[in-house]
């Protein structure tokens, strides 16, 4: 079966065709600057293929609707196409950032899910409208086709209440739906799942901590592969510190920032959204920038480097305190997947936990799997790379093949 995954942004439409069986990528794109006068559309065919090819146009694209013709008329090129047409594509997953309460597990679409996801814009004014665009337009014109909605929020609903209640009035909660929901589930899950099966243990029996280093960063506690506390809080911008937000700070720096810098809190929310984090430290928001920097004596680089490992270990301390066994540790995304140093630094000094780092293994290139603990180390220690488009393609395929059982079930 082939599954199509989009990813729709407020100006731009990532998306993937993937083929299930042996589960390969056929084409890869990416539909960006949609409303302005010269938007773009590139798509990889047959990606590490010997026929790879790149297909890349430049015009104006006016709206989501005409981008996603543009896709679809892009994996139907009469030349470099991967489909004959649309009528090929099994399902379509879509990826959601937040599912709120209402949404613990992929969910085939229809009016009633659209109206839910909608229902969740305040908690995500600037993701879900965007993300309800592609759904909105892949409805339209790919009809009859199972669409699916995969949520960044959903692995995360299994968290229990002392771990997602913040300590403010509860009517808070009840009325504003203020609380932890954290994000990048997708990405936890998959290796969580990945990382039971390297291991050769059930999820249901696995503990691990997962942590995700990109440019957004989390980590989440998975107790018998169920997510019961994550970083990441009712928005992206709690817990680790990433490229440029902020991770935690002491939530009074805003009144602080208003009364003496003359900040007001849209001010606020832009520095620690976007110019915080490695950014704000040092002025660069790429690890292997920060890495050349601090080799060139830049001594806000090394700081930069200092604060966000030093972070990540107690992050990783407080969830072993959580779980209190732990099988593993997991490294996935572009630092946790390729930063030997970011990896020897979030878990030096932590032996004492069991957890014992082999120096040499982490110094290794990976593009696949690879352990790093030692022979003796309590906790194994892994990198996992992520891929989340290949979660969202079996989550989704998953969830209308469970539909379609039911459905016999029944008949
Ligand atoms: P996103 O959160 O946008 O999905 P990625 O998971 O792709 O991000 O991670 C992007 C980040 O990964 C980059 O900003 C960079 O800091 C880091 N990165 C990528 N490659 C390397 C590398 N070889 N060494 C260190 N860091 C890297």
């Amino acid at each position: 079966m082939k599954a199509l995954i989009i990813n729709s942004g407020s100006s731009s439409i990532k998306f993937q065709l993937l083929e299930m069986e042996g589960e390969h990528v056929l084409a890869s794109g990416l539909v960006e600057r949609i409303g302005e006068e010269a938007g773009k559309i590139s798509c990889l065919m047959r990606p590490g293929s010997s026929a790879q090819s790149t297909i890349e146009k430049v015009t104006k694209i006016t709206d989501h609707q005409h981008g996603m013709v543009m896709a679809g008329e892009v994996l139907c090129d009469e030349q470099e196409g991967v489909v004959r047409s649309r009528q090929e594509i099994g399902v379509i997953g879509h990826r959601v950032v937040h599912g709120g309460e209402a949404f613990h597990q992929p969910t085939i679409i229809d009016d009633t899910v659209v109206a839910a996801i909608e229902r969740n814009i305040p908690l995500a004014p600037l993701h879900n409208p965007a993300n309800l665009d592609g759904i909105r337009v892949a409805r339209q014109l790919f009809p009859g086709i199972a669409q699916v909605a995969v949520f960044d929020t959903a692995f995360h609903q299994t968290i229990p209440k002392r771990a997602h209640i913040y300590a403010l009035p509860y009517e808070l909660y009840e009325r504003h739906r203020v609380r932890r929901y954290g994000f990048h589930g997708t990405s936890h899950k998959f290796v969580a799942g990945e990382c039971a099966a390297l291991m050769g243990k059930r999820l249901s029996e696995t503990n691990l901590i997962s942590i995700h280093l990109g440019n957004g960063c989390s980590m989440s506690a998975v107790e018998q592969g169920r997510s019961v506390d994550t970083s990441l809080g009712m928005t992206p911008l709690e817990g680790l510190v990433m490229g440029t937000r902020s991770g935690d700070v002491d939530p009074a720096i805003h009144l602080f920032l208003q009364r003496t810098a003359g900040m007001d809190l849209v001010q606020i929310d832009a520095m620690l959204n976007k110019d915080s984090g490695l950014k704000g430290i040092c002025g660069l928001n790429d690890m292997r920038d920060i890495h050349d920097a601090a080799g060139k004596g830049d001594e806000l680089a090394s700081l930069a480097l200092e604060v966000q490992t030093y972070r990540n270990k107690k992050y990783i301390g407080a969830y072993m305190a959580v779980l209190g066994r732990v099988d593993a540790l997991v490294f996935t995304a572009g630092i946790g997947e390729n930063d030997p140093i970011v990896r020897e630094k979030s878990v030096a000094g932590l032996e004492h936990l069991g957890i014992e780092l082999d120096v040499e293994k982490n110094l290794q290139r990976f593009k696949q799997p690879a352990s790093l603990h030692t022979a003796e180390s309590r906790v194994q220690i892994w990198v996992i790379p992520t891929n989340e488009e290949l979660a969202i393609a079996r989550e989704s395929i998953s969830v209308v093949e469970d539909a379609k059982y039911l459905k016999d079930a029944r008949q």
